[in-house]
């Protein structure tokens, strides 16, 4: 099930392309001397690397990726900061291309992500971008078997992408060895830098070798994860997004006035053909709330699918490759579907619950909207919401606007 559930990363659907003509737009706050390097032949990248971004279906690099991937294939420290789905992680996967040398076959770069689903995502990337260099990458991430990962790593993997708490394992294990790793990144790093990961993170970081590389990216980086960068990193380039830039224009963004719990079930069901228009994702506050909407929803004739966090692993993979392929249009889902997942298709977001925090706010409205394709999010408001959406609009020098009649022609 995971090679079904997985294999649709690679280019599902390019007939949808986005060019991201606004893309040149965005503003960025860099270190002085980033200079943007408008085409990938520009960046004296391997031949056969090059030949894997074209063949991916890039042609020309993303505004963050033509101010960070330099630095970073440099050698540099870098904080990459950009608005969600702008190529971000993308350009992890090409840039750990370029510096692995591929005779060697010991880790030399290790990524790490705070779900399975986005590491191995990530793995998936590196692997069609890096087809034609025959890159080794490996996603060591819990649920899966730990034979299968002791497998792979000894017979010798260039690139691992995990989620921390089975990478750590692997290298207690001495399966991981680390002593060739020479670039560490932490993709969604704020998330990774945060209360529920930074133990891990660090325990991972003991083992890494000194002169180690780091990167850090992400669409949202608050100042307290700022300030704590000096710990581990060494004079990075940064290349960061003001917060009143960091909502895309086109991804427009409403709200439903529901005054009551109760009644935020009928005005999904009022939307279902709005949400199968392409596909869309359901977010609640709860993995409970979640199997309860479910439940709901098809009681009530609806075909929706879930995933959360407490389902087998096998089950998550099912649902994510089912998802991916366009066999199913309606995911409801917690956080754990928040950060980096990328499926196109995807163009409408509805907040069931509104997020508990600003950050969980952009990337889960990022999850529509990917490189330049439209996006609609609906959130669903109590009367003692209101306050909370204002917070978030104020915030990012953004619009929520009462949700249209018309709102399926937006999408
Ligand atoms: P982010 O991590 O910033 O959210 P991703 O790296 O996941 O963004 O990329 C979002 C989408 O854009 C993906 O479908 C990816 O394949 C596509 N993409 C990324 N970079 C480019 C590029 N230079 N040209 C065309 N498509 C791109
Ligand atoms: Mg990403």
């Amino acid at each position: 099930m995971a090679a079904a559930a997985t294999a649709s990363v690679v280019p599902a659907n390019r007939s949808r392309r986005a060019t991201m003509a606004d893309d040149e737009k965005l503003v960025f706050e860099t270190t002085p001397g980033v200079e943007p390097v408008t085409t990938f032949d520009k960046m004296d990248l391997k031949d056969d690397l090059l030949r894997g971004i074209y063949h991916y279906g890039f042609e020309k690099p993303s505004a963050i990726q033509q101010r960070a991937v330099m630095p970073i294939i440099q050698g540099r420290d870098v904080i990459a900061q950009a608005q969600s789905g702008t190529g971000k992680t993308s350009m992890i996967a090409l840039t750990v291309c370029q510096i692995i040398d591929t005779a060697n076959r010991e880790v030399q770069a290790l990524i790490l992500s705070p779900t399975r689903e986005l590491a191995s995502q990530t793995e998936k990337v590196i692997l069609a971008i890096g087809d034609y260099m025959n890159i080794q990458a490996h996603s060591c991430i819990g649920g899966k078997s730990l034979g299968e990962d002791i497998r792979k790593l000894e017979h010798g993997v260039h690139v691992v992408s995990g989620t921390p708490g089975r990478v750590c394992d692997m290298i207690k294990r001495r399966t991981l060895r680390t002593r060739a790793i020479k670039l560490l990144v932490l993709d969604e790093s704020d998330e990774m830098l945060s209360r529920g990961f930074k133990d891990q993170i660090y325990d991972v970081y003991r083992y890494l070798p000194p002169e180690l590389q780091v990167v850090l990216i992400s669409a949202t980086l608050p100042n307290e994860i700022l300030e704590i960068t000096g710990k581990f990193m060494t004079d990075p380039v940064r290349i960061l997004v003001k917060r009143d830039e960091l909502t895309l224009e086109g991804i427009k963004q409403f709200f439903v006035a529901v005054e009551r719990e109760e009644w935020k079930f009928d005005t999904l069901c009022d939307l279902y053909d709005t949400l199968t228009i392409t596909q869309a994702v359901i977010f609640c506050n709860t993995k409970r709330k979640v199997d309860w909407l479910t439940e709901k929803m098809r009681s009530n004739n609806f075909t929706v699918s879930s995933m959360h966090g407490d389902m087998p692993q096998k089950e998550r993979d099912a649902i994510m490759g089912e998802f991916r392929s366009g066999a199913t249009r309606v995911l409801i889902t917690t956080d754990v579907w928040a950060r980096g997942l990328d499926v196109q298709q995807v163009s409408l977001v509805i907040n069931y619950d509104l997020p508990n925090n600003r950050e969980l706010y952009i990337h889960r409205i990022g999850r529509s909207g990917r490189f330049g394709r439209k996006g609609v999010a609906i959130n669903f408001v109590k009367s003692d919401d209101i306050k909370i959406l204002r917070d978030i609009e104020q915030y990012y020098s953004t619009q929520i606007d009462e949700m249209p009649m018309n709102v399926a022609d937006l999408i």
